[in-house]
């Protein structure tokens, strides 16, 4: 074995213990979240501390920082899919060592008292509560921002952990352009005569049969029930890996459309995990690429296809098997354009396919600026119901949790992390188009139940790929070109085109 095979071995065995010791982490989150009696809280805040304690410590730990120097001053030998962790595994060292611990530790002392200051705040509909520990979370964001480096808006820094390489420039122009497209189309939708008949959904529906439904859908687009498994959470995630991926979801007897396409969106990231190569397990190539790319897989399971009329072709006569009675009189068109229902709302985890992108918009440009010191924290309310007005057309009645308040990223600092939810769209769009075009009769297939076709198509060009490339270079590899928004635009509009006769 040549010596680079060695140093290379020995840095993916140190790799290997932070993100081991990472899942641990990951499964003792989804116990509290999903099974731990309450009163477990502090026992298991005191077992997560430690535990990022030591995984931080493993991540940056000297002797990572000494091998991947020695492998870049000789990369001999190496492969292209060694050298492709060898830059990951030294992205995430560098990332963690760049901030000082007393740092990371004043951080998250002021984000676990703002979280609780912003739930207070969020109940009372009281901004000014929240104000002067969000103005703490920003100045310390931007400080993180200063500590990771960047080179022409701070808020690049922050986006950079979530979404590599993406930059609020990136995304202005991404984000102007979807704009452009989708405020026209949300007002003809608006003003069409077709109108979706949505108390269809309000009768009852009882959450055994939901789960019992939800669980035919997981299983029959390709989720490996003896590597995963459903269950109950008041915020529904998916988390885990290869081998072993959680979902949860959450039932509302009066709107089963959020638990089922909760589902479908949770099975689309359990895909994407359950898929990624077992060769590179706990190396980063054995890891989903970002968290765009991640949003690109659930949503297009739950939008692209599952809110598609191939797909309730299909599943209609099951769900109408299950609900009898709730269904009796809706056809499946009706049933279609219910779960495709359009409208200016408040809150953006109830928005539709539709509206979601400008509700993400709104928080970008919110971000970009608050970030940037041209917003500050005070003029929140004003700014974030201005812009209300401009891209939805109507002003939140109050400022928590149909307005400034509604949204628990901001009280844990993820500044950064919404633009990935409308990057993952954006994406989604264009896999789509390329794969229409390339899978032959693909909607016939769907109409049949049949989706494995489908799921090897994103096993080929995205799954199985973890982080060895980046988003533009995979995105060209698999479609033929970098991101181009207009796949997605041009899916909304035939979309709800046809839908609502447009
Ligand atoms: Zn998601």
């Amino acid at each position: 074995m040549s010596d680079s095979h060695k140093l290379y071995d020995e840095l993916v065995s140190k790799y290997k213990e932070y993100s081991v010791l990472s899942t641990v982490q990951g499964v003792l989150h989804w116990d509290m979240q999903v099974i731990m009696p309450p009163e477990g809280a502090g026992r298991r805040a005191e077992q997560l501390a430690i535990l990022a304690g030591l995984s931080h410590e493993k991540l940056t730990a000297g002797r990572i920082g000494e091998l991947i120097d020695k492998l870049n001053n000789s990369p001999n030998g190496l492969s292209e899919a060694h050298r492709a962790n060898i830059r990951e595994i030294a992205r995430d060292y560098q990332l963690a060592t760049k901030l000082p611990k007393e740092f990371v530790e004043e951080f998250s002392r002021v984000k676990t008292l703002a979280h609780e200051i912003w739930a207070e705040a969020r109940t009372k509909a009281d901004f000014g509560h929240f104000a002067p520990h969000l103005e703490k979370l920003v100045a310390l964001s931007k400080q993180a921002a200063n500590y990771y480096g960047y080179k022409d808006h701070p808020y690049d820094a922050l986006i950079d952990q979530f979404e590599p390489g993406g930059t609020a420039k990136m995304f202005t122009k991404l984000f102007d352009e979807v704009k452009a497209a989708n405020i026209p189309l949300l007002n003809k939708i608006l003003h069409s005569s077709v109108k979706a008949n949505r108390s269809i959904l309000n009768r009852d529906y009882p959450a055994d049969l939901q789960k019992k439904f939800g669980e035919q859908v997981m299983t029959q687009v390709g989720f490996n029930t003896k590597a995963g498994r459903l269950d109950v959470s008041v915020h529904p995630f998916c988390s885990g890996g290869k081998g072993d991926i959680r979902i949860t979801t959450r039932y509302n007897e009066q709107a089963p459309q959020q638990a089922l396409f909760g589902v479908i969106h949770e099975t689309g990231h359990a895909l994407y995990e359950q898929e990624v190569s077992g060769d590179y397990l706990f190396t980063p190539l054995g890891e989903a690429l970002s968290m765009g790319m991640h949003e690109s897989q659930s949503r297009m399971w739950e939008n692209f296809i599952g809110r598609g009329k191939p797909f309730w072709k299909h599943f209609y006569a099951k769900w109408q098997a299950i609900f009898p009675q709730q269904t009796r009189g809706v056809s499946m068109e009706d049933f279609l354009l219910a779960i495709n229902h359009v409208e200016r709302s408040f809150v953006r985890v109830e928005a539709d396919e539709m509206t979601y992108d400008l509700h993400i918009i709104l928080r970008f440009e919110i971000e970009r600026d608050l970030i940037g010191g041209q917003v500050s924290v005070n003029d929140l309310p004003t700014v974030w119901n201005k812009k209300m007005q401009d891209y939805l057309g109507i002003t939140p009645p109050n400022n928590g949790k149909e307005g400034v308040l509604q949204d628990v990223h901001w009280s844990e600092a993820y500044f950064g992390y919404f633009p990935s939810y409308s990057l993952g769209n954006m994406i989604a769009g264009q896999l789509w188009n390329t794969m229409r075009n390339e899978i032959a009769g693909i909607d016939a297939k769907i109409e049949n139940g049949q989706f494995s076709e489908i799921l090897n198509w994103l096993r080929e060009k995205v799954h199985l790929h973890g982080r060895r490339f980046g988003r533009d270079e995979l995105l060209t590899k698999a479609t033929g070109s970098a991101l181009d928004t207009q796949h997605y635009t041009g899916y909304l509009s035939h979309k709800f085109g046809e839908l609502y006769q447009l």
